[in-house]
């Protein structure tokens, strides 16, 4: 075992987001699944024969006949976990995991805006870390979360323009997809050829996380920023990706070449980072009038990049952009790896020693 080798235990193991988790950690190099747990109807099978799976590619060997424990923190061993819990439950689960000394990397709702747990995105807000000096469970355990699916791919498209220009407003038309919702998720009947304009307590998300994300650390907590988001939240037809269709508007003359410029020269502040899951680009700009499209380039640099296009000039505010992100790589499980890597890399996680646990598995 070296200082990346962890042993990773993963709450909500059989749902949407817990496959997910499991798919991207197949081939981890720092991070091995040792542990899976969920509710009580799965606990005491094989992970083969609680879950339902979803995904074409079949569940990795070494997962797949691992016995799905309850969620208790006794019951797990492991150096930290990842949550993909329904929020209906997460709220105590994770407590308990932080106070039993596990840190906990979550994905659900519940801390998201606790003013102590930081709302990462590693290549947006990496120094929110610092917050988690200030939780008090009562042991070394912690909770980092990772914002809203709907939220990521705004924020990762604001950080670069509130980087060069005072931005004063925003207005967002959102098309999310349907793997948003879980499984089985929207009823069929709903969903093909159809549009539902309403995604429950998505638009408030999405005016508030913003807020904490793109906020300044200032000593030990984070300065929000001021910034007005007004959202419209569609669930459309689409199997994974949700397109933000963006509107700006700038204290400073800002055109569409200005905009597009700093969206291409953005220095991610991972960029010299040897994270295995950082993508490069961070941002890509597409040329096409086209583009970015869900079918075409969700899956740019692993379901991790953040693709925008039609960046013209807006009659109403100043520059409106399209900007696509995947909503369970990026949006769910591929951003809660990324924090713990960057976690990992500043040494907030560490894996035990070998002769505390014996050989990892
Ligand atoms: P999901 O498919 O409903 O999965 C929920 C998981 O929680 C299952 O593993 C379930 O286990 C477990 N669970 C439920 N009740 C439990 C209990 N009492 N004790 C222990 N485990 C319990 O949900 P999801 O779509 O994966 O979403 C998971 C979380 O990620 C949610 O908080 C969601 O808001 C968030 N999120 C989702 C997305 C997305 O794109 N889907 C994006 C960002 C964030 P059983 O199978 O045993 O019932």
């Amino acid at each position: 075992m070296d200082a990346t080798d962890f042993r990773v235990g993963l709450l909500g193991a059989t749902g949407a987001v817990g496959q997910t988790f499991i798919r991207l950690l197949a081939d981890h190099p720092w991070f091995t699944i040792t542990e899976v747990a969920a509710s009580e109807r799965s606990a005491g099978q094989t992970y083969r024969e609680a879950v339902n799976w979803l995904s074409g590619s079949a569940i990795p060997e070494h997962v797949a006949d691992l016995e799905v424990k309850p969620t208790e923190p006794d019951a797990l061993d492991c150096d930290f976990v990842f949550s993909g819990l329904s929020s209906s439950v997460a709220g105590e689960i994770e407590k308990s995991f932080a106070e039993a000394g596990f840190p906990v990397i979550s994905n659900a709702k519940n801390y998201r805006l606790q003013d102590d747990v930081p709302l990462l995105l590693p290549e947006v807000n990496p120094d929110h870390t610092a917050l988690i000096d200030q939780q008090e469970w009562g042991s070394d355990g912690f909770v980092v979360t990772n914002p809203n699916c709907s939220t990521v791919g705004l924020v990762c498209g604001l950080r670069p323009l509130m980087d060069a220009f005072t931005v004063e407003a925003v207005q967002v038309t959102m098309l999310q997809a349907l793997s948003g919702a879980g499984y089985p998720g929207v009823p069929s009947l709903d969903a093909v050829g159809n549009v539902v304009p309403h995604i429950g307590g998505e638009e408030d998300k999405m005016a508030t996380e913003p807020q904490k994300i793109l906020g300044t650390l200032d000593g030990d907590t984070v300065e929000w920023v001021d910034l007005p988001v007004s959202a419209q939240c569609n669930r459309v037809s689409v199997r994974d990706g949700h397109l933000a269709c963006t509107s700006v508007r700038f204290e400073e003359d800002v055109t569409p070449a200005d905009v597009e410029q700093v969206l291409r020269n953005f220095q991610s502040p991972l960029a010299d980072e040897p994270l295995p899951s950082r993508p490069d680009p961070f941002i890509q700009v597409l040329d096409a009038p086209d583009a970015p499209q869900p079918q075409r380039h969700v899956d740019a640099g692993g379901g991790m990049t953040v693709s925008a296009g039609r960046i013209q000039e807006c009659a109403v505010n100043d520059v409106k952009f399209v900007l696509l992100s995947h909503n369970t790589v990026r949006g769910a499980a591929g951003g809660a790896v990324l924090n713990a890597e960057l976690l990992a890399r500043n040494e907030r996680l560490t894996p035990a020693p070998v002769d505390a646990v014996g050989s990892p598995a």
